[in-house]
């Protein structure tokens, strides 16, 4: 009887570990694809920065265009305005000729004044554009460094979860389906269905297992419950702890 219980205690603390060991394995699969993310967001920004600053580059550029434009207008009807002076009879269309052209000119440097600006400011976004593309090649290189990394980081994971999803399917059979049912409920709840069992003391639930049911774990004369946490209860002996400390 006693080898029986001890194979089934065995199983269902192996059962346990691997449990445990598989739950850890799954959340550190789970964060992989949020650090993934997380890691193209901070290079998305950087892209974002550098498209804002392209679409300003474009939008001056149409400025500067179209400054350009009416500064060639006003050229050439300064130009007429010029050959006119010479076709006028009197004094007085001679004076509002000048009057007009005076204006034009005024007109004139404000677009001169104008374009230069804009070519003064495009020349900083333009120095703006390179240092953010070369921003957003070096997010990108990180990112991709980053990702290799965390690829190779699941893959690991997933090797390793695979070993202990196989490990456990080979001691299930092993185990009486009375005590699986009652580790599955249990740990359902409770987070694991086995505890140890410490001078009298259940370390799952930290509440005092009766002399009897004490002495049968010690013993090992049958599968036990804690009363309270319900937790299969095993005990582990002194020379087995000394062999699992080392
Ligand atoms: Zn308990």
């Amino acid at each position: 009887m006693e080898q029986v219980v001890i194979r089934q205690l065995d199983s269902l603390i192996r059962l346990s570990e691997l449990d445990s060991e598989i739950a850890v394995l799954k959340k550190g699969l789970d964060k992989i694809p949020k650090a993934v993310a997380a890691k193209r967001e901070e290079f998305r920004s950087a892209e974002t920065a550098l498209d804002a600053a392209r679409e300003e580059l474009s939008a001056m550029q149409k400025e500067h265009r179209q400054a350009e434009g009416a500064l060639d207008g006003h050229l050439e009807r300064i130009r007429k305005l010029n050959h006119q002076t010479s076709l006028v009879k009197t004094n007085r269309e001679y004076q509002t000729l000048l009057g007009e052209i005076e204006n034009l000119k005024t007109e004139q440097d404000g677009y001169e004044e104008k374009i230069l600006e804009l070519m003064e400011k495009t020349g900083e976004v333009e120095k703006n554009i390179k240092a953010l593309g070369e921003d957003v090649g070096r997010e990108k290189a990180a990112f991709e460094k980053e990702e290799a990394k965390l690829f190779a980081e699941g893959e690991v994971l997933k090797k390793e979860l695979a070993a202990r999803e196989g490990a456990r399917e080979e001691i299930l059979p092993g185990i009486d389906r009375e005590n699986l049912e009652t580790y599955n409920r249990v740990k359902a709840f409770r987070g694991d269905g086995v505890a140890e069992v410490r001078e009298e003391l259940c370390l799952g639930c930290r509440v005092s297992v009766p002399p009897q049911k004490y002495a049968d774990v010690i013993m090992k004369t049958s599968i036990q419950t804690c009363s309270h946490c319900q937790r299969i209860l095993y005990s582990v002996r002194k020379a087995e702890k000394e062999k699992a400390a080392e």
